[in-house]
């Protein structure tokens, strides 16, 4: 294709440290190798042009830094995040049983029974292209386009997957002081979650270090489709038309440039804090307050201890304690709440429960909001991070 070495060489940058690697789909008794490492735009080029349309083509999301060559480990310390990669891709059964088809023709031999391997190939191409099952994941990367423009000030540059997904890529100045899985995990199930992106896939995110993406303009192996660029408001038929006869678009990193770098930086921090006092609240007297899912409480005297410090009195014998009644409504001037085991009671205003109510009450929380309490063991020394 006319112009691909320079667009990677835009895209990726004049020199390198990535993976670049062809999963097998075929013939385990043969020993190919399908890990490289590519140092510079050519050689990423000659990787994909070798293997374009038989094989998947990925490479690493992030330079990453010295390498050993002997095993080929790479260097986190060395590392550079100037890019965050999102994916969105839908599941689809019909779309899953034609490629595991098709992987086990070619388990076979990348030959074998290749008017069946074509035939195999047309159906899901045209149940791509006819059906269109990628529409929801191009769909909502559209709207996550437009919401991260309107958040981080420019849109993401995205891709068709050449099969049912697609992916974003942001561009920002290199930064070396964030835990980049930390942030983009947080980061995504934050912004799935609250707008809903069905299709976005979090293991991207979760293992953003290691993880590897579809290079763009390379043949999908299955679908014989490109991954091609697309706009916003493109329709799904022009990024079919693309994807079946791609040419290389004009392209800058500058104009896909966010200020998420620098979001990154400031949101690392505070996670990390976050972190560190959930940590310290686990191992402390908060006992079993925030352990996930469905938490219970066997010892309300620990419960009430952690959050209402230590009591006026303590009975070791009677297995009780007391304290001031913490309810807003009951100004209490001798201690009148007691909390055993199981439970508490107040014998001046009368309210009892267990934690579950205290934490309702307490709060005026619904059982929703106390689940998510118990949950996220979030309380009031942890920070706040919202998406913008
Ligand atoms: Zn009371």
């Amino acid at each position: 294709m006319k112009g691909i070495v320079p667009f990677y060489h835009l895209f990726y940058g004049l020199e390198f440290h990535r993976f670049f690697t062809r999963p097998p789909d075929f013939n385990s008794q043969i020993k190919f190798q399908i890990r490289f490492t590519v140092n510079n735009a050519k050689q990423l080029y000659q990787r994909v042009h070798q293997n374009n349309g038989f094989h998947p083509c990925y490479t690493s999301i992030y330079d990453t830094g010295r390498k050993d060559e002997a095993n080929q480990k790479m260097n986190p310390e060395a590392m550079g995040y100037d890019r965050a990669f999102f994916d969105f891709d839908i599941d689809n059964h019909e779309a899953h049983q034609l490629k595991k088809e098709l992987q086990d023709l070619r388990s076979r031999g990348l030959f074998h029974q290749k008017k069946l391997q074509d035939e195999t190939m047309e159906t899901l191409r045209n149940l791509i292209i006819d059906e269109r099952i990628a529409a929801p994941a191009i769909d909502e990367a559209k709207r996550f386009a437009a919401m991260f423009k309107e958040w981080f000030g420019s849109y993401p540059i995205l891709f068709f997957s050449g099969c049912k997904g697609c992916h974003a890529y942001t561009f920002f100045e290199p930064i070396n002081d964030v835990d980049i899985n930390r942030c983009l995990t947080w980061f995504a199930e934050e912004t799935k979650e609250t707008h809903d992106y069905q299709t976005m896939d979090l293991s991207v995110t979760k293992d953003a270090k290691n993880r590897l993406s579809r290079v763009p303009y390379s043949k999908h192996q299955y679908t014989g489709l490109t991954v091609v660029p697309f706009q916003v408001d493109d329709s799904y038929e022009d990024i079919m038309a693309k994807a079946l006869s791609p040419g290389i678009e004009p392209f800058s990193r500058e104009a896909y440039y966010s200020t998420f770098g620098e979001y990154l930086q400031g949101i690392d921090p505070i996670l990390k804090h976050n972190m560190e006092v959930e940590k310290k609240q686990r191992t402390t007297t908060q006992g079993n307050l925030d352990k996930p899912l469905n938490p219970m409480v066997d010892d309300h005297r620990l419960f009430f201890k952690s959050i209402l410090g230590e009591p006026e009195g303590e009975y070791p014998e009677k297995e009780y304690l007391m304290y001031r009644c913490p309810f807003p409504g009951h100004d209490d001037n001798k201690a009148s709440f007691r909390v055993h085991k199981a439970g508490y009671y107040c014998y001046g205003c009368g309210k009892k429960g267990n934690y579950f109510q205290f934490l309702k009450e307490y709060h005026g929380w619904s059982d929703e909001e106390v689940k998510n309490h118990l949950k996220t063991g979030i309380n009031k020394k942890t920070v706040k991070v919202k998406i913008p």
